[in-house]
């Protein structure tokens, strides 16, 4: 069965907020850190990155403090951006498809309902949703509606052996995480489901939800699907930097 290894690579931070964003309506007083990630899956074929992370141009419109390009990032463990064939989009935030345009050879995997809702839904240019949001890399992938390089996944979907794309709403309408086989057994990319460890450990979602009850149901099956609650990792914990093994600078192998 075909196994892989999962590095963490950040990409910006770190930056901190109120508890509060990490720890829904709660926690008002603490300030916390967090980091900006884009994920890496090797094996023994072509790598699959996760997620797009932030453009140059991006960056320096949203002032992205310790900004650094994902495919300079990316080059640090060999792989090249304008090379990847595989990038799965786990939703449609700026801080994770705002880098569509740095894999000009690769698909991007992305749920039907979450494309549907950003690039369709009139909701979406509402100011909380254009917030988060980002215009080029919505026009980006429309370009791409109907060619080769945009597959539109409808629920749980199998990719590739042994990595399997799985729809998580709640945070967003049709957020997906990606569950990898690994040594170690099953382990998922959670992304935004969650923004910490704690959020998964405690039961209790961060900020940004756009269906709290769906966000309940996304969770236990995250847990069920993953082979323990150590192997489903959030998408912002400053710990995903600094607890695991760094292999090159700002990289860490997660398992
Ligand atoms: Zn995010």
């Amino acid at each position: 069965m075909a196994e892989y290894e999962i590095y963490a690579l950040k990409y910006a931070g770190p930056f901190t907020s109120s508890g509060a964003l990490l720890m829904w309506f709660k926690e008002w007083e603490t300030v916390e850190k967090r980091n900006y990630y884009i994920w890496c899956i090797k094996g023994e074929g072509e790598p699959v990155v996760v997620d797009a992370g932030v453009a140059p141009e991006l960056a320096r419109e949203r002032d992205l403090g310790g900004y650094v390009s994902p495919a300079e990032v990316l080059a640090r463990i060999g792989v090249k951006a304008d090379e990847v064939r595989h990038v799965v989009i786990t939703h449609i935030h700026w801080d994770h498809a705002g880098g569509v345009r740095l894999f000009p050879n690769a698909t991007f995997y992305v749920q039907e309902k979450e494309y549907r809702f950003w690039l369709k839904d009139p909701i979406a240019s509402r100011p909380p949703f254009k917030h988060v949001s980002d215009e080029t890399c919505k026009a980006y992938l429309a370009s791409l509606e109907g060619t080769d390089r945009l597959a539109l996944l409808k629920g749980d979907q199998q990719i590739l052996p042994g990595i399997e794309c799985l729809l998580a709403p709640g945070h967003t309408v049709g957020l997906q995480a990606v569950a990898v086989n690994t040594a170690r057994g099953r382990a998922i990319l959670g992304s935004d489901c969650a923004h910490t460890f704690r959020n998964y450990r405690e039961d209790w979602p961060s900020a940004l939800i756009v269906d709290l009850v769906e966000w309940m149901k996304t969770y236990d099956k995250l847990r069920s699907r993953a082979s323990s609650i150590d192997l489903l990792f959030p998408g912002h914990d400053y710990t995903l930097a600094t607890q695991y093994p760094e292999v090159a600078k700002d990289i860490t192998r997660l398992v």
